[in-house]
C-alpha cells in the first residue's frame, strides 16, 4: 500500500513538477540523487520529512516563510508516520490538545482538495467505552470541554452504543462518549501531501540527506552539517522523531536530555506556537533559533 502510495505521489510529483525535491523516489538512482548539490544557506533547515517536519514546512511556508530547506535520512514518511494508524481523535484530557486536533481534523479534511493527494481521509466519528463509573466521569469532563470549545460530543447510553457498534458487547458497560467528527486518515499520504503543498510553497525538500550536527556559535544556530555538506541557517526545527534527542543532545546542550532542553528552551522569549498533528505542537524560539518537537 505504501510503495503503491509513493508511487501516485511520484507521478503527483512529475505532473506538478517537484523540481526541488531530490528524491531518488523520482526514479533516480541513489547516486544520481547524492549528485544534487545542496543549497550553501537557507533562512530555515528543518530535519526530519515525517508528519511533524512536513507539517512544519507546510505550515511555515503558508505563513510567508521564505528559503526553507527540508532534509530527511532516508525516505519521506517512512519513519513512525508509516506506522500510524491514523486515528484523528479530539478526545484529549487537554484544552490544547483538543484543539490542536480539532486544527487538524479542519486541515486534514481539506488537504486533498488544496494537494490533489488522497489522504484516506474517512469522518468515522469515534466511541469511548465507560466500564466503571470514574472511567464515565472521566469521559464527561472530557466531554465538557470539547462542548465549550464547540466540538460536537455527547455522552450515550449503552443501548445507544449498541445502536452505532451493533457488533460490540455492551452488557457490561455504564456509558460512553460518542465524538461524531473523528476521523481516520492515512498519516503516510497526509504527510505527503504536506510535503507536495510546502515544495509548491517554495520549500526545498531534500531526501537520503542526513543531519549529523547543528553547528552553534555563542548559543546561536549558524548552521548545519549534513553528509553532503554544510548549510548556513538562521532557524533548525527539530523534527527528527524519536531520533530527536540526539541531535540535541549531543550538538547543542552537551548531555542534557530533552526535557531539560524544553526546560531551558521554555525560558526564552518571542516564541509562537504551529499546530502540526492531533497531539503535537510547535515552539519556535526566535532567539536561539532553535524549534523543537513535541513538547
Ligand atoms: C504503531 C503506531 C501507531 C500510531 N498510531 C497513531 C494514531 O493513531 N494517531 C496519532 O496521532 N499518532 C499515532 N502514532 C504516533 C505517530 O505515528 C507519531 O507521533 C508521528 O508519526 C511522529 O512523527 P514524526 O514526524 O515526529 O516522526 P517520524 O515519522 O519518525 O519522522 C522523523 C523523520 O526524521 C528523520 N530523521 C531522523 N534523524 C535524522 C537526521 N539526523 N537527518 C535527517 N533526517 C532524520 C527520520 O528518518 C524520519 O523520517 C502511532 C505510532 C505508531 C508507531
Amino acid at each position: 500500500m505504501f510503495y503503491w502510495l509513493l508511487s501516485v505521489v511520484r507521478r503527483q510529483r512529475i505532473r506538478r513538477g517537484w523540481q526541488k525535491w531530490s528524491s531518488a523516489r523520482s526514479g533516480a538512482s541513489v547516486a544520481e540523487a547524492h549528485s544534487v548539490a545542496l543549497p550553501t544557506q537557507a533562512q530555515v533547515v528543518i530535519c526530519g520529512g515525517g508528519i511533524m517536519g512536513t507539517s512544519v514546512a507546510y505550515h511555515l511556508s503558508k505563513m510567508g516563510w521564505k528559503d526553507i530547506v527540508l532534509l530527511e535520512q532516508g525516505r519521506l514518511a517512512a519513519g513512525s508516520t508509516r506506522f500510524c494508524a491514523g486515528i484523528l481523535s479530539t478526545a484529549r484530557h487537554l484544552t490544547i490538545e483538543q484543539k490542536m486536533a480539532d486544527y487538524s481534523n479542519k486541515l486534514y479534511h481539506q488537504l486533498e482538495q488544496e494537494t490533489g493527494i488522497q489522504t484516506g481521509y474517512v469522518r468515522t466519528g469515534s466511541i469511548f467505552l465507560a466500564q466503571t463509573q470514574d472511567r464515565l466521569i472521566s469521559l464527561k469532563r472530557i466531554n465538557s470541554r470539547l462542548n465549550v470549545i464547540g466540538i460536537p460530543s455527547e455522552i450515550i447510553s449503552p443501548k445507544k452504543v449498541a445502536e452505532l457498534h451493533p457488533l460490540l458487547n455492551v452488557h457490561d458497560l455504564v456509558g460512553a462518549m460518542h465524538v461524531p467528527e473523528d476521523a481516520m486518515v492515512s498519516s503516510a499520504d497526509v504527510a505527503l501531501a504536506l510535503a507536495t503543498a510546502a515544495s509548491q510553497n517554495g520549500v526545498q525538500i531534500y531526501d537520503r540527506t542526513s543531519v549529523l550536527h547543528v553547528i552553534v556559535k555563542k548559543g546561536q544556530v549558524t548552521g548545519v552539517e549534513t553528509d553532503k555538506g554544510q548549510i548556513q541557517c538562521q532557524y533548525f526545527v527539530n523534527c527528527a522523531g524519536q531520533l530527536l534527542w540526539i541531535l540535541t543532545e549531543e550538538s547543542i546542550f552537551g548531555t542534557g536530555r530533552v526535557a531539560s532542553c524544553l526546560g531551558a528552551l521554555r525560558r526564552t522569549r518571542n516564541q509562537f506556537s504551529l499546530r502540526a498533528r492531533t497531539s503535537w505542537r510547535f515552539r519556535i524560539y526566535r532567539k536561539t533559533g532553535i524549534i523543537l518537537s513535541p513538547c
